[in-house]
């Protein structure tokens, strides 16, 4: 059901109700919202705004299915809102959500959120893990790389999130595989990988890659994936545990993939960091409506303890471009641009002494967890 025109919202925007659980706002942007749809023909010289309105009014019709949820970890439905209406800021597409933290164990949330469905509508082909490829470098890039990184090297070791295998014990998985730069870096270590990816053109891309047989890398979500118990030696997820309807599944899921005394590696935003409480909604880590879970050091841990895991080590992610992230949608904020999210190589460079220096000192937006299963 569309209903136009509701109070206190801005002029043309619509409310559509889906069955009882929940709304969705679709908000046309001002300026276009005026004009027919048969107007809006994709004009060669401005590359987003005939493809985001028309995308919109798809996403429109197709979207129709937003859930509430009860908390995965503790599985109480009552939470507290912690930020009210935030918007997809890196792509624009519609919606708005909630982020709450659940009353019974303090896990954070977004709810309502796109069901396991539709969520794929919330990745369009731009999202970045479906363009990443490796650039290449020049060596004063490298030398100034090794630079910035020391002070976060000298205290925790590699920056880097690669590693050699010990003996024999190669066998790796990579949930949210992506195009496979990753599993690339990792298979000239010496790693045998497989990889799990739900969207088919970035796992045709990683098989394609790294040459090998295209069933290595599993099309679908982890939580339809099947391995047999303990046939991995390591399972590595950089940035995938927060876009999971069901984490806790997950993890157990991957505790009984893994051979006892198996590790697994976590890379995810931080919740809790001081980047997330400066700027808020507008922290580049928020990334609403794909990011259903928002992890702090006590909730991954306890979610990790529950799903059978030991947890080893839990340290801040070398990763120095969510600080200029947030600058970045901060400003847009300010001016009122609505444009998708690009990185700014520019403002990451101006922000990097910054940011590899509050590494250097434990301060960043990211965790680097290591848990490992019980012998
Ligand atoms: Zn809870």
């Amino acid at each position: 059901m569309i209903r136009h025109d509701v109070a206190d919202a801005p002029p043309k925007a619509c409310v559509v109700e889906i069955g009882k659980v929940a709304e969705l706002y679709v908000l046309p942007s001002p300026r276009r919202s005026a004009e027919p749809l048969k107007r809006r023909r994709p004009h060669p010289d401005r590359k987003y705004g005939a493809f985001i309105s028309i995308r919109r009014k798809s996403l429109f019709w197709r979207v129709a299915d937003f859930e509430r949820s009860n908390c995965t970890l503790c599985g109480a439905p009552d939470a507290s809102i912690v930020y009210r209406n935030c918007r997809d800021r890196r792509h624009w597409l519609p919606g708005l959500f909630d982020v709450v933290r659940c009353d019974g164990c303090g896990l954070v949330r977004t709810d309502p959120r796109p069901s396991a469905a539709s969520i794929a509508e919330y990745y369009p082909p731009s999202y970045v893990s479906f363009t990443a490829e490796l650039s290449r470098t020049s060596v004063w890039y490298a030398v100034l790389r090794s630079v910035v990184r020391l002070p976060y090297v000298l205290r925790y070791g590699s920056a880097d999130p690669w590693f050699r295998p010990s003996n024999r014990r190669n066998r790796l998985l990579d949930i949210g595989s992506g195009t496979g730069v990753y599993l690339e870096a990792m298979a000239n270590l010496g790693w045998s990988v497989r990889g799990v990816e739900p969207d088919a053109v970035a796992a045709a891309r990683a098989a394609e890659r790294l040459r090998v047989d295209p069933h290595r890398i599993f099309v679908g979500r982890v939580e339809e994936a099947e391995f047999p118990p303990g046939a991995f030696d390591l399972v590595t997820m950089g940035h995938a545990l927060e876009h999971l309807h069901d984490p806790r599944r997950a993890l157990e899921k991957l505790h009984s993939w893994l051979r006892p005394g198996g590790v697994l590696r976590l890379w995810l935003p931080d919740f809790e960091s001081l980047e997330s409480r400066v700027f808020r909604q507008l922290w580049f880590g928020l990334d609403v409506p794909r990011h259903l879970y928002h992890f702090g050091r006590n909730t991954i841990r306890a979610m990790l303890e529950i799903a059978g895991f030991r947890v080893e080590r839990v340290v801040p992610q070398y990763q120095a471009n969510t600080l200029s992230g947030s600058v970045r949608h901060t400003v847009d904020a300010l001016i009122g641009r609505e444009v998708e999210f690009r990185e700014s190589m520019p403002l990451y460079y101006a922000f990097l002494p910054l940011a590899t220096m509050l590494l250097g000192v434990g301060i960043g937006g990211a965790l680097d967890v290591t848990a490992r299963r019980s012998a």
